[in-house]
């Protein structure tokens, strides 16, 4: 997967870094080299030095120097991913109060067992059901002979990301699917869906994420009403095109209604070794076309499903 993300960090960077540590006169030169410096996995390398550096280094204000262009997330994107590339979070903060989606999963508890103001440092233990937050159902969901979560490949993981939006179809019918249609117009307009991708639906539910009255819909019947990948879509991406996993800015892979009808997308997409994430937030946010996801899923052994932080790069 180097590719993707262009030029890789080399053992050969690390050498230059610390041959500029140990010669602080010579490593204060523009901008851009401080900047450079002080990015990445040799940060940490020349912070180790810092003890043995102050006494010189101290009087230069290299140690403290900041990248002044880094990102909210304190990386230097740039070197570590290649080019312009945006990262977009597209895991939802969960905690005790995270909507779930009754009666399939039970919200999480937490309790903190320890605390800076008493134990000196902080604990929480989380008694969670798998389909907590962000999460992936794994292909062992429905089907005991298919991988356990722990099992997925690595590269399984890191994939190009297809968006295909329903949205306004969604605001309008909150049973909207994605269907075969969609996939066939995504597809006259960018091109096959490429081996290895995770086909992502932007129903436009991310919004709605502090607002479950609008996420769940749930009628008089107390019956769910929220949007889903259709059958004939799963059918297709499962049969015709070469995917590793779906994700939905819903709560499901089915749709609210289908869930209680028949949760066919899930059984058709992960009987046959795909996965497929639930609640993947900012989907609206990436284009249709030409970004790549990266999925840290949780690795506990055996594993049905599991919270996952996962990422849009493009
Ligand atoms: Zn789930």
């Amino acid at each position: 997967m180097k590719s993707v993300f262009g030029e890789a960090y080399t053992a050969e960077d690390d050498h230059i870094h610390a041959h500029q540590a140990n010669r602080p006169e010579e490593s204060v030169k523009s901008a851009a080299e401080v900047r450079r410096a002080a990015s990445g996995p040799s940060r940490r390398k020349m912070l180790g030095m810092a003890g043995a550096l102050s006494a010189t280094v101290a009087g230069l204000g290299m140690i403290d120097a900041k990248p002044a262009s880094a990102s909210s997330t304190g990386i230097d994107t740039s070197r570590v991913l290649g080019g312009n590339r945006r990262i977009v979070d597209m895991s939802h903060a969960w905690g005790a109060d995270f909507p779930v989606f009754r009666p399939f999963v039970e919200p999480a508890r937490f309790d903190q067992v320890a605390s800076v103001e008493k134990e000196g440092y902080n604990t929480f233990i989380i008694t969670m059901d798998e389909h907590s937050g962000t999460h992936m159902d794994g292909p062992k969901h429905f089907d005991n002979g298919q991988l356990a979560t722990d099992e997925i490949p690595a590269e399984n993981l890191i994939a190009p990301l297809v968006v295909v939006r329903i949205a306004d179809r969604a605001e309008k019918d909150l049973d909207a699917l994605l269907t075969y249609d969609d996939l066939r117009k995504w597809e006259s307009r960018h091109g096959r869906i490429p081996d290895g991708a995770v086909v992502a639906m932007d129903c436009g539910w991310s919004g709605r994420i502090n607002d479950p009255a609008r996420i769940f819909n749930r009628d008089a019947a107390d019956k769910p009403h929220f949007p889903g990948i259709g059958w004939d879509a799963a059918e297709f991406l499962e049969s015709r095109r070469n995917i590793v996993g779906v994700a939905t800015d819903s709560p499901s892979l089915d749709s609210g209604a289908n869930n209680y009808l028949d949760p066919r997308a899930h059984k058709i997409l992960l009987t046959t070794g795909h996965y497929g994430i639930e609640w993947a937030a900012n989907v609206d946010k990436l284009p249709e076309s030409g970004a790549v996801t990266v999925i840290g899923l949780m690795k506990h052994k055996g594993g049905f499903a599991g919270p996952v932080r996962m990422f849009g790069l493009y």
